[in-house]
């Protein structure tokens, strides 16, 4: 009372309550995702319901048979009423079995089915965040995210909250029996329930804290691992194995602090529940063996009650076990939650997306006074009142030295960053009115470093353009001068590339990238072209497939060899994020004391 006329004068809620609640409810929230099976997981939670009065049913079964047995040895009782108990204990144990069985296997169903919903939608989600999120955020971390994260979420839906029922029901329903039986002894055994309870409600959330830790000290161990592995060549390179153990031994050394910190609260805990449970158990014990000598209460209630208060007993010593599991899974709710919370930057669904209602982009591109500023470097302007026009069909070489802008300005073109100030214009229409996924639907990226991915070549190409013929594909292939080598090898098209494959040359994979880009046959290009020189056959090769990927299309270049520009219709030349000079070749190489003049004398020289 006091505490919420406290709140009132203050006119604000205590924030930590509010927290808890809020916990709770985002926990909640994801039990949307067992609605769609609501009906088998009701079924379970009733039968482990009633799984669990039946097992309420056997100390006081047990106990009956022990007055049964006694009454018959003074004579008073019939050995057909101890062998009719013992039956239908029987009969209660097999009823209990089949229970089980059932809330067993619906709980890991229904769990499982859930949490593979649960686990697509983190990934869609996870995959349409915008660029700003990863720029944030690392990988491993991630990664770990998705697996430990629900794997708790996981443990908590199968296992954790049928137990906490069950043993709710246990605990309830025995101390409400007991006390039918003699509420004396219901006494002396709720004494120790209150520190009990207090006690584990400080620990849980002690134990929530180091828990969390402990999982974010793992997480950065999974994270080294997983850098390493990614460029193992690095590693191998540098001959670094031993920096990269030191760098994993120390992280395990941390997340060893925080869980043995976590386990040394725990073993107190437990240390501390038995000394008093049995305790209790010993005072109840000791009291009901007073109670039977001053003939109070019979020998089966003795019994019934001991069983009762070793089932009690049991339910008190899980509670705490399950209440910080459950705080566990709370903590690992809220960093999903927090995931799907994102707004992604482009809808995700299953299935082949939906045909676009976008016609084709004639490929006019404006950047009108655009600024820029990455939001993991506030403060510092990478690009400033950039303005520059493309009209449908030109090429455009963006060229500058090293740290100038030109990938932020590509960013920026393809959507993964939006300007700070200025405007982005496609076909003159704001880039921003555009559905993002329609947008990129038209615009198509050769890399720098290509990327394939672990399937066929075919696949790769398709990639392009997913479900494409075997027809559509060769064809693009043959544009790209790509068709040749790839019939040379024993499985042609089918051949496997990537982690498990071959590996193909980068003047190959360049070409793959070619081939895919022509597939999606997009209005507007991106060509970053690579910093790499390869042989002059390749090379002719490569040039050949660009030339034909760029006809009709409005290209941009991002040109780090000078000689590749000198016949495009425009060269922008960027420098310390703003555009310093613009023109063809011949235009930028008469400017005296020129920034391009000075990039194309330098690298001719060499
Ligand atoms: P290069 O020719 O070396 O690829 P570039 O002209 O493409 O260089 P950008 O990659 O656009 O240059 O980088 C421009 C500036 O923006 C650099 O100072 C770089 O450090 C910074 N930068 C690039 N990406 C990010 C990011 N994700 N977050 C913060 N700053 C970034």
């Amino acid at each position: 009372m006091a505490r919420y006329s406290r709140n009132d004068q203050a006119g604000v809620e205590l924030p930590k309550a509010k927290l808890d609640r809020e916990s709770l409810r985002q926990a909640l929230e994801l039990f949307r995702y067992l609605r769609p099976y609501r009906g088998r997981f009701s079924a379970a939670l009733a039968a482990l319901f009633v799984g669990s009065l039946f097992s309420l049913a056997f100390p006081y079964l047990a106990g009956s048979i022990v007055d049964a047995a006694l009454l018959q040895n003074k004579g008073v009782g019939s050995m057909a009423g101890m062998d009719r108990t013992a039956l239908l204990l029987m009969g209660v144990l097999a009823l209990q079995a089949g229970l089980s069985y059932f809330h067993f296997l619906s709980f890991a169903t229904v769990g499982q089915r859930s949490l593979v919903d649960l686990r697509r939608d983190t990934y869609a989600r996870l995959i349409s965040l915008p660029m700003t999120f990863f720029a944030q955020r690392r990988v491993g971390e991630l990664a770990s995210r998705l697996s430990a994260d629900l794997i708790q979420i996981e443990d908590t839906l199968i296992t954790i909250l049928p137990q906490f029922l069950r043993q709710s029901t246990l605990l309830v329903g025995g101390v409400a029996l007991i006390a039918a039986t003699s509420l004396k002894l219901t006494g002396i055994m709720l004494v120790s329930l209150p520190v009990l309870t207090v006690v584990a409600v400080v620990f849980g959330r002690k134990t929530r804290k180091i828990s969390r830790e402990a999982q974010d000290r793992l997480a950065d161990t999974a994270t080294i691992v997983e850098e390493t592995l990614q460029g193992i060549v690095n590693v191998k390179a540098f001959a670094n194995e031993g920096y990269e153990l030191n760098r994993y031994h120390e992280g395990l050394g941390k997340f060893l602090t925080a869980t043995l910190r976590g386990a040394r609260l725990r073993a107190a805990f437990v240390a501390f529940i038995i000394f008093a449970l049995f305790g209790a158990i010993v005072l109840v014990l000791w009291s009901g063996a007073r109670l039977l000598q001053q003939g109070e209460i019979t020998f089966g209630e003795l019994t019934r009650f001991i069983l009762y208060t070793t089932f009690v007993a049991g339910a008190m010593g899980q509670f705490a076990e399950l209440y910080s599991q459950l705080q566990k899974a709370i903590g690992a709710t809220q960093r999903v939650r927090e995931l799907l919370r994102e707004t992604g930057e482009v809808e995700t669904r299953l299935g082949p997306p939906p045909p676009s209602t976008l016609p084709r982009l004639r490929g006019d591109v404006g950047f009108e006074n655009v600024d820029f500023t990455y939001p993991s470097r506030p403060g510092v302007k990478v690009l400033q009142a950039i303005n520059l026009t493309a009209n449908s069909g030109q090429r455009i070489a963006l060229v500058g030295p090293s740290g100038a802008g030109k990938s932020t300005l590509i960013s920026l073109l393809l959507r993964l960053y939006d300007p700070s100030a200025g405007r982005l214009l496609i076909d003159g229409r704001d880039a921003r009115d555009y559905r993002l996924a329609e947008l990129r639907g038209q615009m198509s990226m050769v890399p720098q470093e290509v990327l394939l991915f672990g399937g066929s070549i075919a696949e790769n190409i398709a990639y392009g353009k997913p479900g494409a013929s075997a027809a559509e594909i060769a064809s693009a292939a043959r544009q790209a001068n790509a068709h040749e080598f790839i019939q040379a090898f024993p499985e042609g098209y089918a051949t496997l590339v990537g982690d498990r494959g071959i590996q193909l040359s980068g003047g190959q994979r360049q070409r793959v990238a070619i081939a895919r880009a022509i597939l999606k046959n997009p209005a507007i290009l991106i060509l970053d072209e690579a910093t790499s020189s390869l042989d002059s056959e390749s090379e002719r090769l490569i040039q050949e497939a660009l030339e034909t990927l760029m006809r009709g299309r409005t290209s941009f270049i991002i040109a780090h060899r000078l000689a590749t520009v000198r016949h495009v219709d425009r060269i922008i030349v960027i420098a310390g994020g703003r555009v310093v000079e613009s023109g063809t070749h011949d235009e930028l190489q008469a400017i005296e004391a020129g920034v391009y003049r000075r990039l194309a004398t330098l690298q001719f020289r060499t």
